[in-house]
């Protein structure tokens, strides 16, 4: 197993954000996080990069704990969190805002050759290099999140609603960057609201609710699954 997370609760003071979720990431796969508001789906995923504390149960990567560690090292562990929202750096540049993902790596002409790497796969990217992020659209400033996450060199990508707010054409190709991504070797964490657009791209989905893994399957049964139809995918 690639991630292994056992048992994890996450407080924000007296709110038990998640109570006790289980979660295994296995290599080369995509492992969808569905459920509604509040569910604690971006709370899972920051537990896994190390952003929020957990006070209860473990995390393992690649058999080694990391699980107490701070985000820094978590990345250089190997695991890429694109945040809900893109969250890049509006002022810099779009090679200045890759450049920060590469920036805990002392590998330096390895980052050159992911650099080029991540232009060739957004083009948009290359031709925008100068221009600064926030100009941006909001497809664009999408692909420039998980492009500055690949900059790490991640053997995971946790991804935090990559289609929130994005025209149905550029969700499509998003998807698809999701897909080859991960076709390349590199394992995927997907929460998404969008359900429909996780069971169909992920190998396997966890359903949360208030805190909890309420189900779990292989995505393809969720997806025709009445119970999850109903409450997820509006119908
Ligand atoms: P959404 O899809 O709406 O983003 P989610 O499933 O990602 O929801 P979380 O954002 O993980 O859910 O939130 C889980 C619970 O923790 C919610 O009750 C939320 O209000 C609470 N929560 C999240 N972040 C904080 C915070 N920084 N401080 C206090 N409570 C928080």
């Amino acid at each position: 197993m690639l991630l292994e997370m056992k048992g994890i609760a996450v407080n924000y003071g007296k709110i038990n954000a998640i109570r006790d979720i289980s979660i295994q990431v296995p290599e080369g796969k995509i492992v969808t996080i569905i459920g509604g508001n509040g569910a604690g789906k971006t709370t899972t995923l920051r537990a896994m990069s190390g952003m929020v504390p957990i006070t209860k149960g473990e995390i393992t990567f690649e058999g080694k704990r990391i699980d107490g560690l701070p985000a820094s090292k978590v990345v250089a562990h190997g695991i890429a969190h694109v945040p809900e929202g893109r969250r890049i750096f509006p002022q810099m540049t779009v090679e200045e805002n890759l450049r920060t993902g590469a920036f805990l790596r002392r590998d330096k002409d390895a980052v050159e050759n992911d650099l080029e790497d991540v232009f060739k796969r957004f083009e948009r990217l290359r031709e925008r290099r100068t221009q600064r992020a926030q100009t941006m659209s909001g497809g664009e400033q999408q692909m420039l999140a998980i492009g500055r996450a690949l900059m790490s060199a991640p053997r995971l990508l946790l991804m935090d609603e990559p289609s929130m707010g994005l025209a149905p054409v550029i969700v499509e190709e998003i998807a698809v960057i999701v897909e080859e991504i991960n076709a390349q070797g590199l394992s995927v964490v997907l929460v998404e609201q969008n359900a429909e657009l996780a069971l169909e791209l992920a190998d396997y989905a966890y359903v949360l609710e208030t805190g909890n893994c309420a189900m779990e399957g292989p995505a393809h049964e969720l997806h025709d699954n009445e119970t999850v139809r109903a409450a997820y995918l509006g119908i």
